[in-house]
This record gives C-alpha cells, sequence and structure tokens, in this order.
C-alpha cells in the first residue's frame, strides 16, 4: 500500500525537465528549437556546429537582435517569451515561437551556454551559462557580435533513463542534418552552415531569386530532384501554393522527400497529406510515394498552430477549402504533366 503523500507544487527544475520531454527527443530536437529562435530573431546568416552527432555539442551561432542583458536570466525561464503578450497576439501569432520553453527545457537537461549581443560594439556582449539548472544563471561580460551563440553540451548528462534512448551518433546526427534541411528550406534569405565534428557539410548563400532557390534546392535534396520535378505557384482564396512537386515516374519507395511548409513552418499534417494522396493517386502506382517541396502561405489567423508543443501539427479553421485548394491545384500541375493532357482536358 503507498502511504498517502502531500499534494507539493514541482520543484521548477523538475517541472522543466518533464516539460522537456515533450519537445525535446534528440540532439536534432534541439536543433529545431534553437535554429527557430534564431530566425526569430531576424538573422540573416545561421551557422551550426555538431559534434559527436550533436549528443557532445549543439551550437548555433546568429547575427540577429540579440537579447538585453537584463533579458538573459528570463531567457532560461519557463513560460518567458518576447513573442506574445495576449491571446489576442497569439491567434495572429506570425513567429516560429511563442510558448517560452524551449531553452528552459533545453537548459534542465543539458549544459547550456548563452552569449548575447544587442549592440553594434563587438565587445559589449553577456554570458548566461546553467548546467541542468542547477544554479541560479549568471550573467557576466563576454565579447560577442551583435547576435546570439548558444552551446548545448552534453545532452541529457543528468537523466541517463533520456540519454539511454539517444542511438548512434551516425543515426543522430541523421536526424539532426534532416532538420537542418527542413529549417534551411523554410527560409531561402537567410544563408546557412552545418559543421559536424569540424567538417563544413553544408554551406548555403542566401538566395535572392528563382535561380538561387533552385541552387539551394539542389544543395539540400540532390540534382535529380529539379530535373523531375514541376514548379508551380498557385492562389485562390487568399490561399498561394507554391514550390515543387515531383514527377510521378520520380516517386521514391519511401515518403523521405516530403516538405510541406505551413507559413515558414514545416508542417506534418492528415488533411495537407491526404489531400496530395489524392492528387497522386491516379498517376502513381500502389506503395509509391511522391517527392514534393510545397509552401502554403495563408492568413495567420485562420490557422492554429498552438496543437502541439514542437508545432508539428497544425489546425485549419476551414480544411475543406485548404484540402479542396491542394488537391485541385496538384491534380492540375500534375495532370498538366501527363501527356495527352489537352484530350484529357476537353473530354
Ligand atoms: P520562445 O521561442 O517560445 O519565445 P524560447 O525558450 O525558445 O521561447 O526562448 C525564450 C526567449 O529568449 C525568446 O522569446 C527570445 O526573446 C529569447 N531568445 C532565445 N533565443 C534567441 C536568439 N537566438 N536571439 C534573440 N533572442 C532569443
Ligand atoms: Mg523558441
Amino acid at each position: 500500500m503507498s502511504e498517502q503523500r502531500p499534494i507539493r507544487i514541482l520543484d521548477p527544475r523538475l517541472a522543466n525537465q518533464i516539460a522537456a520531454g515533450e519537445v525535446v527527443e534528440r540532439p536534432a530536437s534541439v536543433l529545431k528549437e534553437l535554429v527557430e529562435n534564431a530566425v526569430d530573431a531576424g538573422s540573416r546568416r545561421i551557422e551550426l556546429e555538431l559534434e559527436a552527432g550533436g549528443a557532445r555539442l549543439i551550437r548555433v551561432r546568429d547575427d540577429g537582435g540579440g537579447i538585453a542583458e537584463a533579458d538573459l536570466p528570463l531567457a532560461l525561464s519557463r513560460h518567458a517569451t518576447s513573442k506574445i503578450a495576449s491571446l489576442e497576439e497569439l491567434e495572429g501569432v506570425a513567429s516560429l515561437g511563442f510558448r517560452g520553453e524551449a531553452l528552459a527545457s533545453i537548459a534542465s537537461v543539458s549544459r547550456l551556454e548563452l552569449i548575447s549581443n544587442t549592440d553594434d560594439d563587438p565587445q559589449a556582449g553577456w554570458r548566461v551559462v546553467a548546467e541542468g539548472r542547477e544554479m541560479e544563471p549568471r550573467v557576466t561580460p563576454a565579447p560577442h557580435p551583435r547576435g546570439t551563440t548558444v552551446a548545448v553540451r552534453d545532452l541529457f548528462f543528468n537523466t541517463p533513463a533520456r540519454r539511454k534512448f539517444l542511438r548512434t551518433e551516425k543515426t543522430e546526427f541523421g536526424h539532426a542534418e534532416e532538420a537542418f534541411r527542413r529549417l534551411a528550406l523554410s527560409r531561402y534569405d537567410i544563408g546557412w552552415s552545418l559543421r559536424h565534428n569540424q567538417k563544413t557539410l553544408h554551406q548555403l548563400r542566401p538566395a535572392a531569386d528563382a535561380a538561387g532557390r533552385e541552387r539551394r534546392i539542389a544543395a539540400l535534396l540532390g540534382k535529380g530532384f529539379l530535373e523531375n520535378a514541376l514548379a508551380l505557384d498557385l492562389e485562390a482564396n487568399g490561399l498561394r501554393l507554391w514550390g515543387w512537386v515531383g514527377l510521378p515516374t520520380f516517386s521514391r519507395a519511401q515518403a523521405d522527400q516530403q516538405y510541406f511548409f505551413v507559413n515558414g513552418r514545416v508542417v506534418r499534417d492528415r488533411l495537407v497529406a491526404h489531400a496530395i494522396r489524392q492528387a497522386y493517386r491516379d498517376v502513381l502506382f500502389h506503395g509509391r510515394h511522391p517527392v514534393f517541396v510545397l509552401y502554403l502561405e495563408l492568413d495567420p489567423s485562420v490557422v492554429d498552430v498552438n496543437v502541439h508543443p514542437t508545432k508539428h501539427e497544425v489546425r485549419f479553421r476551414d480544411g475543406r477549402l485548404v484540402h479542396d485548394f491542394l488537391f485541385s491545384s496538384l491534380h492540375r500541375a500534375l495532370g498538366e504533366a501527363r501527356p495527352g493532357h489537352q484530350e484529357a482536358e476537353e473530354a
């Protein structure tokens, strides 16, 4: 028989570690959260450095707006965010973050160091360290150009049960690189680099035009992708869909080259998946998967991104409208690629 224990408020560190269970699954999830913060800070260039698949080190350096000295300890606190201040703002949220949980969660399960500077003077930065949040964060001066560097070391060092779930270095790096790919595909205007174990694997310059965007796609997904894809850009009822869809002949055995972004956020959504599957239905062999890089843009107030802490899911206010728009856009694009499509159109 368990004895009756009094109800207590969780110690903040334990509360953060529990919250970390939802958003910090592996190095790739840390990478995603840190990069989203860098994107939200208005960065033009974001540099990533990983060691040992990210388990030993994940460092993200940006040239965004930075964090003011007075805000630094708060940045690592739970439910502390600069991005929204009211429910109205949440409903129209355009930033990638808004929950104010990521840094607190990550800091509770790693050794986190954050250096930031909001000033043009490169000597004017500040540094804050949190080792599993065992101590109050201390803020000390540290030089840094305008922007922020966050280094996360020894992920799960203080939560051995979670560390056990980490896979091999190669597997973890594979997940991290995939997260990088998605992020780099979400913002062509930002320059990116990715290093792993002292080796530069990706170096992507900002892309200002269609040619630049296609160069980036080729660098991230291989040359074959664009040679076998159709470009599209369609608009209706306040919805815009643009990007590339693979020809049915370029399908894959696995659904491993499918990128769908809603207002710049990578999304895995059943309604979206269904619309795409339907559009490909009669042109694709059973069991094959199409490739695509698609961007859906719509008014932020008609899509709810606050469905899950990782924000991979969304809820559309008018799901039917979105579904039909996706289906008809893709069906049309694929139909035009079909040999003899004109007769089909007239029939
Ligand atoms: P959220 O992104 O949901 O606001 P986070 O825990 O990820 O919560 O970050 C907390 C706050 O720290 C952010 O709201 C932002 O003000 C600040 N911050 C974090 N990373 C950066 C960065 N790279 N550049 C500027 N500010 C940052
Ligand atoms: Mg964030």
